[in-house]
């Protein structure tokens, strides 16, 4: 006796499913290389179009010719976000997004980032706001980049659709276990809101609230969708909670991990003997700092108008015979500004040794006209960040007795130059520039001139650069070479390899290598960093972005400006 059963058609429907399962992966993978070609295709020319309209606004234009350079540049500037935006989204789709696990200062990318949109979006006359008062610690260990994509496209919907009122960043860090943090971050505006109904949509891709809102604001309706699923990969999530024409609230959380060394924020001096006044007519702002200032130690009061603030003053000092030790003035209040009232104070009040302090906007120049005709010890931008604030305490209290150096962290001694004026570059210093285009070849080099660095070679691939190499002696090194990846003949990922393997003369191996790619995921930077270069910078290259890297590898010294 026996039991036969024919599996023939199983077996074949699993080899079918198998071999499916194959055609998919490797639909996938097919996938991912033409979006990496895609990419380093559609920056390539991008690059060009960018830098050569930066070169034109450069040069001397008249008034019609540089508004329409501007248009341009600013079309192309919003073109490159629209294509990273779509290369983005279809790099998370494929799971081709891989995330950067680097230690970075959290609380400084937030300053950076809050400074950054500022200085952008100084049209409206929005104010922004941060508050990390409940942002303990400073180092983490995550991707900075995604995490500032995340805030970048929060925080500029925000600002884009308020036309009265403010926009606050709130982050918070709190402890998950002994190796994760969690980040919170709110983004709150009082801009025009989203209805409930619109509120369903939101996160889903290509969409927008309603059609009009495209054609008023422009976008493409897929910030949103990116930013949740940037979210969901850093193991968090996103909402939103909004009421028409009240503003909307966008609270994001992802997970980050701990530094072995996290540094608290802490300011430089030590504040908890300091009385603080806050004279300053938004109220969002003066809470913020007086929640922050209150943190630190110090005990502070806020005052909404300069009357006020004069009857607190004369009070404070009738009861305490004392002053404030510091008096921060918002530029605008809502019944006189800052200059008059520390005038009136100068005169009414005995300020003693009394810091005022000027809160403000607008241009350093006129600040600093402001800054020279009053009595004000220090000058604090708006948007306030924190950096500045330790900067005017120190400034303000960095005598003995409020002497706290061993809090200050390493990056608050902010001594990195911020531009090719404040320095020099060392007088041996000469640079390779291996890159293949024509433009590309005259924007780096017109960019490095423009930093302040002339002693430029090119060489138009691989195989020319290790012979210009071989050429050098110990009388003219090259101090570093400039590498693109992608190049006929020998391409920069074996040009440095036989740098490396002392192929290009006995000096060479050493030499700093940075990649020069259009190519933008962090699988090329790994191999960059794999086959030896050093750094990586990618394109369209932003002149801050190669002076910074130039001021890491290269010797140089600061200016006396006295
Ligand atoms: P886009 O790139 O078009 O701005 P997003 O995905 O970032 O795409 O936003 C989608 C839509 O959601 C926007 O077009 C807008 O209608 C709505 N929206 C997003 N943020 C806000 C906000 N803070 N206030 C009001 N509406 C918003």
């Amino acid at each position: 006796m026996g039991i036969q059963q024919d599996i023939t058609e199983q077996k074949a429907a699993n080899q079918l499913l198998i071999e499916a399962k194959a055609a998919a992966e490797q639909a996938n993978i097919a996938k991912s290389e033409f979006l990496a070609a895609m990419s380093h295709e559609i920056r390539t020319p991008m690059n060009g179009v960018l830098g050569m309209l930066n070169l034109i606004l450069d040069s001397s234009l008249n008034e019609k010719q540089h508004h329409q350079v501007s248009i341009a540049l600013n079309s192309a500037n919003s073109l490159l976000n629209i294509i990273n935006d779509i290369l983005d989204f279809s790099k998370v789709d494929a799971g081709k997004l891989e995330l950067e696990e680097l230690e970075f200062n959290l609380c400084n990318m937030l300053d950076d980032f809050i400074e950054t949109i500022a200085i952008h979006d100084h049209s409206k006359n929005i104010p922004l706001m941060l508050d990390i008062e409940h942002l303990e610690y400073a180092f983490v260990i995550g991707d900075a980049g995604r995490l500032k994509q995340i805030l970048t496209n929060l925080v500029n919907n925000a600002l884009k659709f308020t036309h009265e009122g403010e926009v606050q960043v709130i982050a918070k860090l709190t402890p998950i276990n002994n190796n994760q943090m969690r980040f919170n971050c709110q983004v709150i505006d009082s801009g025009i809101g989203i209805s409930a109904a619109q509120q369903a949509k939101l996160f889903k891709s290509f969409s927008q609230v309603d059609s009009s809102t495209t054609r008023k604001y422009g976008g493409t309706g897929l910030g949103l969708a990116i930013v949740k699923k940037l979210c969901h990969l850093m193991e968090g999530d996103i909402q939103v909670q909004s009421k028409e024409n009240k503003g909307s609230n966008f609270s994001f959380n992802v997970v980050l991990k701990r530094s072995k060394n996290p540094q608290k924020v802490l300011p430089p001096i030590a504040m908890s003997s300091l009385n603080i006044l806050i004279v300053c007519s938004n109220q969002a702002q003066s809470s913020i700092l007086h929640k922050q200032f209150t943190k630190w130690g110090a005990t502070a009061v806020v005052s909404p108008s300069a009357k006020q603030a004069v009857q607190i003053c004369q009070q404070y000092i009738e009861k305490q015979n004392l002053c404030f030790d510091l008096i921060m003035i918002d530029m605008q209040l809502s019944d006189g500004d800052a200059l008059t009232l520390s005038k009136t104070l100068d005169k009414e009040v005995d300020l003693m040794a009394a810091h005022v302090v000027l809160m403000t906007t607008g241009e350093l120049n006129k600040q600093r006209d402001l800054y020279q005709a009053s009595r004000f010890s220090a000058i604090v931008t708006k948007p306030v960040i924190t950096q500045n604030l330790f900067k005017m305490l120190s400034t303000c209290f960095s005598d003995k007795q409020h002497s706290n150096s061993s809090l200050i962290t390493e990056d608050l001694s902010d001594t990195q130059p911020l531009s090719s004026d404040d320095i020099v570059w060392d007088k041996s210093i000469r640079i390779l520039l291996v890159e293949d285009n024509n433009i590309n070849q005259i924007v780096a080099s017109t960019t490095l001139k423009k930093i302040g660095i002339n002693s430029i070679d090119i060489a138009e691939n691989g195989q020319h650069a290790l012979e210009y190499l071989k050429q050098t002696t110990s009388h003219n090194p090259y101090s570093l070479i400039l590498m693109d990846c992608q190049m006929p003949v020998m391409d920069g990922y074996q040009a440095t390899t036989h740098i490396r393997v002392n192929e290009a003369g006995s000096k060479n191996p050493p030499i700093t290598i940075i990649a020069m790619t259009a190519n933008a995921m962090v699988s090329d930077k790994a191999k960059c960093l794999q086959v030896g270069m050093n750094d990586y910078i990618s394109k369209p290259i932003a002149q801050d972005i190669l002076f910074k890297k130039l001021l890491k590898w290269l010797p140089y010294e600061l200016k006396n400006n006295e």
